[in-house]
């Protein structure tokens, strides 16, 4: 007894719930993550497909192990739902929770997300496979995309259902499915919450953050709610953590295209860590050895620390009504879609002829200037404004085309729509 009482006094000391929870958020847990989310096995986890399914299963599990409660439909951990055009596919959000300390804060509640679907396999029609298959390989493993943000979430829940921080609101831990297909796991949950959308202050979504350390990692949206108590919790968190970012108030490159967006057009304050585009963007190769898990840890650390400092204010965030509600990259006009570059045998296949490009459409925003022209997901614009586009630089230059083009007048865009072209019209209205 004499010899172990200094000891328990030492541990006493040391034991600091904040340090012992974050220690939880590490590279190996990640890694082990990861090792599975991105393997062969998953086969890409795109929606309505055996793999996603598994990853599915493998989250549930291991939040239910974590002590957290289920938030999802019928007393479980997942929300299903059905997606594509009358092809009853369907696939599953997954959905856990922390309940808040705070007797009258914990009806709250702050989200986390990250996508869980990627775009699968050789030979599954799933949009948004790029460069194709090679002989070695014909999976589409999406270790960064989403595998990532993923691993982080997981972490983070794990960290805050066995470790002993007790945040005053409620948390919930989402993962969300399809967003490849168009958002559509965080735009369901947003149209058919399992828990009150006007009780939900704020959401934090992570998507592709787990390449290039060596370049800050963009966050955007840190003035997305009104006053300046959510972009100094940012910086607190990010400072605390000596992880290098680059702020942007609103949007930047990546918050349009991801699940934050079904938050913001619900009028929630929402903000997303990624961490830019690589080579293997939506390729074959983004392999979870490539992964910078040290950083990763870092960002699923400073995001712990971001839910903390939400969930402990004493007023609850407010949406900031100055916030655009939509936009891809560096704000400006807007068409209203998102989308990706097609290259090498994408590009080959169309037989567009020599250095011309070529644009496949995501999604399409509502009310966007692009759903009134009738652009549709999966549309392939080839041409804008009466000329083709390039195949190097696709995308600035379609950018370049939609700032440059006349209020109040019609712009032609040319695309192929399944085996068929045709020219829509699209007009920015004058105001
Ligand atoms: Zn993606």
């Amino acid at each position: 007894m004499s010899r172990l009482l200094p000891l328990l006094v030492l541990w006493l000391l040391q034991s600091d719930p904040l340090a012992d929870a974050l220690k939880r958020i590490d590279e190996e847990t990640l890694k082990a993550h990861e090792k599975f989310l991105a393997s062969d096995e998953l086969e890409g986890r795109a929606a309505g497909y055996p793999g996603n399914e598994k990853a599915v299963e493998y989250i549930a599990k291991e939040v239910k192990s974590y002590g957290l409660k289920p938030a999802g439909e019928d007393g479980g951990y997942t929300q299903e739902f059905e997606f594509g055009r009358g092809a009853g596919r369907k696939a599953k959000n997954v959905i856990a929770m922390l309940e808040g300390s705070d007797s009258k804060l914990k009806s709250e509640y702050v989200v986390i997300g990250a996508h869980l679907d990627h775009v699968g396999k050789k030979g599954q029609r799933v949009g948004g496979q790029v460069g194709g298959s090679n002989d070695d390989d014909g999976i589409w493993n999406g270790a960064d995309d989403n595998g990532s943000g993923t691993s982080a979430v997981l972490a983070v829940a794990r960290a805050y259902g066995q470790g002993a921080v007790k945040p005053r609101r409620s948390i919930l831990f989402c993962w969300w499915n399809a967003e490849e297909a168009g958002l559509l796991g965080s735009r369901h949950w947003c149209a058919n919450p399992t828990r009150p959308l006007d009780k939900v202050v704020y959401n934090l979504n992570l998507d592709m953050v787990g390449r290039n350390p060596d370049r800050p990692v963009d966050i955007e949206g840190v003035k997305n709610a009104e006053g300046d108590a959510l972009e100094k919790i940012i910086m607190a968190a990010c400072e605390s953590e000596k992880l290098k970012a680059t702020y942007y108030d609103h949007h930047n490159e990546a918050m349009f295209r991801s699940d934050g967006a079904s938050f913001l057009q619900k009028g929630i304050a929402a903000s997303m860590f990624f961490s830019y585009w690589h080579d293997d963007y939506h390729r074959v190769g983004d392999h979870a050895e490539k992964i910078a898990y040290d950083n990763l840890a870092k960002i699923g650390r400073t995001a712990f620390r971001i839910l903390l400092g939400v969930a402990n204010l004493d007023e609850p965030l407010k949406f900031n009504e100055d916030t655009p509600l939509r936009g891809g990259g560096g704000g400006g006009r807007q068409l209203g879609i998102n989308g990706e570059e097609l290259q090498d045998d994408d590009l080959a296949e169309l037989k567009l002829g020599e250095g011309n490009g070529a644009y496949r459409v995501g999604t399409v925003a509502e009310n966007s200037v692009a759903e009134k022209a009738g652009l549709e997901s999966d549309d392939i614009i080839i041409g804008f404004g009466g000329k083709p586009l390039p195949a190097k630089g696709t995308l600035n230059e379609l950018r370049r085309r939609i700032q440059g083009a006349k209020l109040g007048e019609e712009v032609e865009i040319e695309i192929i729509r399944g085996k068929e072209r045709k020219k829509l019209k699209a007009v920015w209205p004058k105001k």
